[in-house]
């Protein structure tokens, strides 16, 4: 049976120091808090705006707020980049780090 077959990139940067990885971690679950809290803005308005005029006046400034919240995790989302390479590094909805940098490859362990 031939040995493992996966290739090994020669120079392959060397792993993520724990700082590194800390920041990164941070930056997520900052993302994912911010996201949660901008859905649950929109969910209040959308209650608050069924419950007559006098509460649906509260419904703009949650809609407000929620857009801020989304806005300031786009911003975080946009500036965080792999710290070998600074490629910006897109995720998904409530988990912004992929598994691995899409340009270097080198792997986000997720936190433990
Ligand atoms: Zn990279």
């Amino acid at each position: 049976m031939p040995g493992e077959a996966q290739q090994t990139p020669t120079g392959a940067a060397a792993p993520l120091t724990r700082a590194e990885l800390e920041q990164l971690w941070r930056r997520e679950h900052w993302m994912s808090w911010l996201q949660i809290a901008a859905m649950a803005g929109f969910l209040l308005a959308a209650v608050v705006s069924q419950r007559g005029a006098a509460a649906a006046a509260l419904a703009s400034p949650l809609l407000v707020g929620a857009v801020a919240l989304l806005g300031v995790g786009a911003v975080l989302q946009v500036l965080t980049r792999c710290p070998r390479c600074l490629t910006p590094l897109r995720g998904k909805i409530l988990r912004m780090l992929p598994d691995k940098c899409p340009r270097c490859g080198i792997d986000f362990p997720r936190k433990p």
